[in-house]
């Protein structure tokens, strides 16, 4: 959206907003320097958050670097791409299949926890108080960027739970927002039947907040959320 005779775009929407962000990167990155030193910049520019300055930043940075430390980084990136892959299992990325934690005898197959993504994984591990499996979605269900049930890792899932009476309950973990909940409550719609306990990761007041200034959606889960002592 465009104010009328404006030239460089609306202050507030995103459409304008990136425009004028490329066109200052244009600027940002000269053509004067050497093809090589532009390529690094153009490619680095390519990462998420990772704007023109920033680019150039990093460019320099690699140039000023011992050859043996660049070319680490460079192979690092090229090592994760070529042996990193996704567990056939749970989803969850890993560089031998199945993933370490599906391969574990030592995990409890009781129970499997439903993320979104493989960084949620390594979130709840880190707390070593969950010993079951995982089922990497991939994703959330949200119909406004058009994202349906077909497009995450949900099937699998279901497939998974089918003829599989080790399972006893499936734990929904996925975000505290519009589509993670969409999502959840879509996946318990769809294991109910089958006998499985579905549960619900609790959300409320975060440990050491102040239920004065917790706003009331917040407030309102944790009160919904609430447990006998
Ligand atoms: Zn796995």
């Amino acid at each position: 959206m465009r104010w009328p005779g404006s030239r460089t775009g609306c202050l507030r929407c995103r459409a304008c907003f990136d425009r004028r962000r490329a066109a200052s990167e244009q600027t940002l990155t000269p053509r004067t320097y050497a093809k090589p030193l532009t390529n690094l910049i153009d490619e680095l520019s390519k990462l998420p958050g990772i704007g023109g300055k920033s680019a150039q930043r990093l460019a320099f940075h690699i140039l000023s670097m011992e050859d043996g430390d660049a070319r680490a980084i460079a192979e690092a990136i090229l090592r994760a791409k070529e042996e990193m892959k996704y567990c056939s299992l749970c989803g969850n990325l890993t560089d031998t299949d199945p993933c370490g934690i599906c391969s574990d005898e030592g995990r409890d197959r009781s129970m499997i926890c439903v993320v979104e993504n493989p960084r949620d994984v390594a979130a709840i591990e880190r707390l070593k108080e969950f010993h079951g499996l995982y089922h990497v979605l991939h994703g959330a269900i949200s119909p406004m960027d058009g994202i349906g049930p077909g497009d995450i890792n949900l099937k699998q899932l279901i497939l998974r739970l089918q003829g599989n009476d080790d399972v006893k309950e499936v734990i929904l973990a996925t975000n505290p927002n519009i589509e993670g909940e969409a999502t959840a409550m879509y996946t318990a719609r769809l294991i109910k039947p089958s006998g499985i306990t579905v549960s619900r990761i609790a959300h409320g007041v975060p440990v050491g907040g102040d239920l004065e200034y917790t706003d009331e959606v917040t407030l309102s889960k944790a009160m919904e959320g609430r447990r006998i002592l």
